[in-house]
């Protein structure tokens, strides 16, 4: 079920490295400056492929904002970020947020169905080489069934919702998966639905980087557990 759908991690015509050796993103002294303001200070990780890394801190300690600058949504003021080898500095940010899909934490889906949902990617000039994987294949991956492809966007509670958004970010086939606090804006059953679906993903292969408020969701969805604090990385066990 989890394989449904392609994880070939292709970068059809785009030549980018995709070197299985390296690990799936290798973080180096990222900084970035707002102003009068370091937001993120010598931020220094790696995530090893098919790894879940949870990142927790309080808020305004700078989580949302490396999350974004780890799909260029921001521009760093200075350090490397890899993804499996390759200098994301160098490469065309939309390429890389590709590669590299982020979920934010309230659920944003267009009017429209579920499918209609999914294909939204695919709609723009910088996506039309990639292959639409079979979108019923990718709701059941993250326990929706097919019956949902043709459900209003608009009718879905607020855990469908998120589940169809990260649907949405892996219909792509991303490297690597950026959950921005992802149950936060949900209530406890389906924040409960929302873990077990990570789970599985990270289960079927996908790496994942998910931020976290909640410390018990944290160490059950993390192998490793970063913990942020003022822009800086506190310790990661
Ligand atoms: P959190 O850990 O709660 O996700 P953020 O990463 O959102 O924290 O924010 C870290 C700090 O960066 C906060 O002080 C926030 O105000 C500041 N910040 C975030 N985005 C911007 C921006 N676009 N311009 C200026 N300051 C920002
Ligand atoms: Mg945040």
């Amino acid at each position: 079920l989890l394989r449904s759908f392609p994880m070939t991690f292709a970068s059809a015509g785009t030549g980018l490295v995709h070197d299985h050796r390296c690990p799936a993103l290798r973080v180096r002294n990222l900084s970035r400056v707002f102003g009068e303001r370091s937001v993120l200070v010598g931020v220094s990780f790696s995530v090893e492929a098919g790894e879940t890394l949870a990142v927790t801190g309080p808020s305004g300690s700078g989580k949302s904002v490396l999350l974004k600058c780890l799909n260029r949504l921001i521009e760093p003021s200075g350090g490397t970020i890899e993804v499996f080898g390759t200098d994301s500095m160098h490469c065309d940010p939309v390429e890389i947020r590709r590669r590299v899909c982020l979920v934010g934490q309230v659920p944003v889906l267009f009017p429209g169905t579920v499918e209609e949902n999914l294909a939204y990617p695919f709609s723009f000039q910088a996506n039309r080489h990639c292959p639409r994987p079979d979108f019923g294949g990718v709701l059941e991956a993250v326990g929706l069934g097919r019956t949902y492809l043709a459900k209003d966007a608009q009718t879905l509670s607020g855990g469908e919702a998120q589940r169809v958004c990260i649907a949405r970010a892996l219909c792509l086939d991303p490297e690597v998966l950026l959950l921005d606090e992802p149950t936060s804006a949900l209530d406890r059953a389906s924040a409960g639905v929302v873990e077990e679906t990570i789970r599985r993903l990270n289960a079927g292969g996908r790496t994942i980087v998910v931020v976290t408020h909640d410390l018990r969701q944290a160490e059950t969805l993390g192998r490793r557990v970063m913990r942020m604090r003022d822009g800086r990385v506190e310790d990661i066990v």
